[in-house]
């Protein structure tokens, strides 16, 4: 049984209809990953499975059970944990205090799991640990996100969401922040990863989704897609 299954979900805005029935799954463990063009729908797919769009057809089943109409903040106390769109780091917060923010929503059963769980934060992001106490929004864009994801696993995500990671990133620090990502699964955590950057996702996913104006249009191994020339030519600007 997949831990996350999505089932002919349609979603919309107002009159207008932004995902036609996708169908994905996300197996225990995996890291799988959307790619898609501007506007196809990916980030829509993310707020129908934290809760914040409603379905309008379809379903959503989480570890067997039927999520579709649950409310967000519940999906948090359940494990689906997304690192905040555009960042979203507290600026007038040290480090430590934004990592702190992501545990409310899923509290720790003893301080010795958290003290565990921030350990393994600051051996992640060794950034952070030499900044715990530096401003939020006095770190460089590279900075925010690693703290962004670092307090998504402070809620100790059963399913992580990671919405365009590497965005406005400079090269050197998206590699840095893709094999974190590895790390992070290899760790045992379970990803679902939207991004643009399909060379670097592609090549890190067991398997991968294209989605294209609202419709799952390939699926498939991450390397295998990625040695797709029709891929190759649409998403990785290889004619
Ligand atoms: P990008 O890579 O540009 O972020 P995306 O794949 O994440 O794109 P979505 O943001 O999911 O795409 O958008 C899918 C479609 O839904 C687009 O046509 C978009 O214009 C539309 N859409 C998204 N948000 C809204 C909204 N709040 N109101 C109306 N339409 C919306």
């Amino acid at each position: 049984m997949p831990l996350l299954e999505i089932k002919d979900m349609t979603v919309g805005y107002g009159r207008i209809e932004a995902l036609h029935g996708i169908s994905l799954t996300v197996e225990q463990g995996e890291l799988v990953t959307l790619i898609g063009a501007n506007g196809a729908g990916k980030t829509t797919t993310m707020r129908a499975i934290s809760g914040i769009r409603p379905l309008s057809r379809g379903s959503i089943i989480f570890d067997g059970q039927d999520i579709t109409k649950m409310k967000p903040h519940v999906r948090v106390t359940e494990g689906i944990i997304q690192a905040p769109e555009g960042r979203g780091v507290f600026p007038g917060m040290t480090v430590q205090e934004n990592l702190d923010m992501g545990h409310y929503g899923r509290k720790f059963p003893s301080k010795a799991e958290y003290n565990q769980t921030l350990e393994k934060v600051y051996g992640l992001f060794p950034r952070l640990a030499e900044r715990r106490t530096q401003m939020g929004g006095t770190m460089s864009g590279g900075e925010q996100q690693m703290v962004a994801i670092g307090r998504a696993l402070m809620a100790r995500p059963r399913v992580l969401l990671l919405d365009e990671p590497s965005m406005g990133l400079a090269p050197m620090i998206i590699q840095q922040i893709f094999r974190i990502i590895s790390d992070i699964n290899a760790e045992g955590t379970t990803i679902l990863l939207v991004e643009q950057n399909a060379q670097q996702a592609l090549s890190r996913s067991h398997r991968a989704y294209i989605l294209e104006t609202g419709e799952v249009v390939k699926t498939g191994p991450g390397k295998e897609l990625l040695a797709d020339p029709a891929i190759k030519e649409a998403y990785l600007g290889v004619a």
